[in-house]
């Protein structure tokens, strides 16, 4: 016996929010910026990413009010 296979249920494509908009999305092979929505939030994540990066990289703090000096213990160890 050959068991008949199911076509009344396509396959269910999983929803991811997306991390630029927090709208949900289908996480789809069809969607090229996936998790993003869109190429906008994409490169927008990115350049977040990337301004942080350049901030927490850049050795040269012109000034600090205290804060900063504290809470520098973290090893930056992943
Ligand atoms: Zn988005």
């Amino acid at each position: 016996m050959v068991k008949p296979a199911p076509k009344s249920t396509p396959p269910a494509t999983p929803q991811v929010a997306c991390p630029g908009c927090r709208r949900r999305i289908a996480y789809s092979s069809d969607n090229p910026w996936r998790p993003f929505c869109s190429q906008r939030c994409r490169s927008a994540d990115l350049g977040a990413w990337a301004s942080e990066r350049y901030r927490v990289a850049s050795p040269l703090a012109p000034e600090d009010d205290g804060d900063a000096a504290q809470g520098q213990t973290d090893s930056p160890l992943h």
